[in-house]
């Protein structure tokens, strides 16, 4: 953008220089800065590593007085005003981690006029007796981070973020921004509506991360496959790799050690010792991996991860956007990088199944899911599929930085092949799993086959013309698109939905995407 020519944008401009060391602004951040410097109220709707935080600092050193910003989490409090004293910023924060005598004096200067950030957690915010220090103080603009945490809808509801209503009630002459990077509509009107900020304007900035690639890929042998992933394509990276459950991450960081790869596993099993120490390994050294669960990550600000790999499916796309955006916050070009199979699915709905929530709860879940499914087995561009799920609009292109952009799937007529399929899971009695049913398509006389008299049926080797894995994909794909089912009360039987009747009757054709990373031939389903 040219350079400002009028004092604020000026000025602004010198201490992002000067201050915090950075050349220019970013997307919306030079709008908001002006906005919340000239005493306006907004709603700051950013991605991960959009660069939030810039929007209240700057503001709070531009106006008089001291910006108070409420954040939920101790340690991204902590990390903050760390950075900010580096940066020769007066910061300091209010939580119940203080000593009193610690407390008082961080209050006594704030009296003083001697701080530029207050990080104060919310609970403390709202105690009357805190209250009353705050108004005897000059105060340059409340900041209310993470303000989804405002909503009862939302996914993450902080009951102490309630009574903040009483900020714009008890101050009302002093600015308010609330910042969040996941709202949908309903959040949003939720957060208006507490924080006193209905007629505030809101800056939306894109989801989009342009740096980050999108790669899915079908799971052949998980472990494998991540570590050619990492030797190929990020030696030597940062990194962190998703796994479900604590044993699958101890797991898996052994055998990324035993391949010579620097790996360290992070979950909430191990003791807090061996946690902080993993933690501050990856944060401080350079190429560090750290296979962990989704505990990990809230609030962990290393703007070089490179790469971030799922070798689970995760629970929804606003959880997978999530915890793919933690890669590449510096901008520089990263990897999103995801294996998954017809187990995933499976195992996704067994969780929900199982799970104790309410039949609505159930409903929403897989909802949820199903669309992270059709994520994964999209053959058009991620990227797109993507931001349409968070509402943006796209212009339906390719985005050129992701696997279906850069070397888009070859499809197939899998009509013929699902019609197989599915007459093998019904002739057999809806009573076997995925390998007992390739096996009959295939033609292998096993004891299972014999014992079962499923060689003397007429789906017996039918389906010769694939090879186990393209019969795997097109099992997974029928999964995914919701005409089988997995029914867990039956050791994952596989049984026929009611939309499979449209596949068996040839009423619906489908395309499926041929698998990319393995045997790499075309499938040719053949005519009856
Ligand atoms: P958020 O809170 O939105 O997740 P942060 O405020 O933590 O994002 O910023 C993410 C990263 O982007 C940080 O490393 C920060 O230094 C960097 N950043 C923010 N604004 C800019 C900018 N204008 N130019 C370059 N880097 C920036
Ligand atoms: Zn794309």
């Amino acid at each position: 953008s040219p350079p400002p020519t009028d004092a604020l944008g000026i000025d602004a401009l010198a201490r992002l220089n000067t201050v915090f060391g950075l050349p220019g602004f970013r997307g919306e951040q030079e709008k908001i800065v002006r906005h919340v410097t000239d005493g306006g109220n907004c709603l700051v709707l950013m991605p991960t590593g959009g660069g939030k935080s810039l929007c209240y600092q700057l503001p709070s050193l531009l106006r008089q007085g001291c910006g108070i910003v409420v954040s939920p989490l101790i340690a991204l409090m902590r990390d903050q005003v760390a950075g900010l004293l580096e940066l020769g910023v007066n910061a300091a924060v209010l939580n119940s981690t203080l000593s009193w005598e610690e407390a008082n004096d961080v209050e006594r200067r704030l009296l003083a006029g001697d701080l530029d950030l207050l990080y104060v957690a919310p609970e403390r915010l709202v105690n009357p007796r805190c209250l009353a220090m705050l108004e005897r103080a000059e105060i340059a603009l409340f900041a209310i981070d993470e303000a989804h945490c405002v909503s009862q809808w939302g996914h993450d509801f902080r009951p102490e973020y309630i009574g903040l209503s009483v900020i714009a009630e008890r101050f009302p002459d002093v600015p308010r921004i609330a910042l969040t990077a996941t709202a949908d509509d309903l959040t949003r009107e939720e957060i208006a509506q507490r924080l006193g900020l209905t007629d505030a304007p809101r800056f939306v900035s894109s989801f989009d991360r342009p740096n980050i690639k999108y790669e899915i890929v079908d799971k052949t042998g998980a472990q494998k496959q991540l570590q050619t992933f990492i030797n190929t394509r990020h030696p030597n990276d940062a990194g962190v790799v998703y796994c479900l459950s604590r044993a699958k991450v101890e797991d898996t960081a052994t055998a990324l050690t035993k391949a010579g790869i620097l790996a360290l596993p992070y979950h909430a099993g191990l003791d807090a010792r061996t946690r902080e120490t993993n933690q501050d390994r990856f944060i401080n050294e350079d190429g560090v991996v750290i296979v962990a669960t989704v505990a990990f990550g809230m609030g962990i600000d290393k703007p070089d991860v490179r790469f971030v790999c799922h070798l689970d499916l995760p629970k929804s796309v606003e959880a997978y956007y999530q915890e793919t955006g933690r890669a590449g916050r510096d901008g520089k070009p990263s990897t999103a990088w995801m294996a998954y199979g017809l187990q995933d699915i499976v195992q996704q709905r067994r969780m929900i199944d199982e799970s104790t929530g309410s039949e609505a709860f159930k409903r929403v879940s897989i909802g949820k899911l199903d669309a992270l499914v059709s994520l994964a087995e999209t053959i058009d561009c991620r990227r797109g599929r993507l931001l349409r799920y968070f509402g943006e609009e796209t212009t339906g292109t390719s985005c050129g930085n992701c696997d279906n952009c850069v070397s888009p799937p070859k499809v197939w007529n899998g009509s013929v092949a699902a019609q197989k399929l599915l007459s093998c899971a019904y002739r057999t009695g809806q009573r076997f799993g995925a390998m007992h049913l390739v096996d009959v398509l295939i033609g292998r006389l096993t004891d299972k086959v014999k014992q079962f008299g499923h060689d003397k049926l007429s789906v017996f080797a039918i389906g010769s013309e694939l090879t186990e894995k393209q019969w795997r994909a097109v099992m997974r794909q029928l999964v995914a698109r919701g005409f089988l089912y997995a029914d867990a009360d039956n050791f994952n039987a596989l049984k026929l939905t009611e939309e499979a009747r449209g596949v068996l009757r040839g009423e619906i054709e489908l395309m499926f995407r041929e698998e990319t990373g393995g045997a790499g031939r075309a499938p040719r389903a053949k005519s009856r």
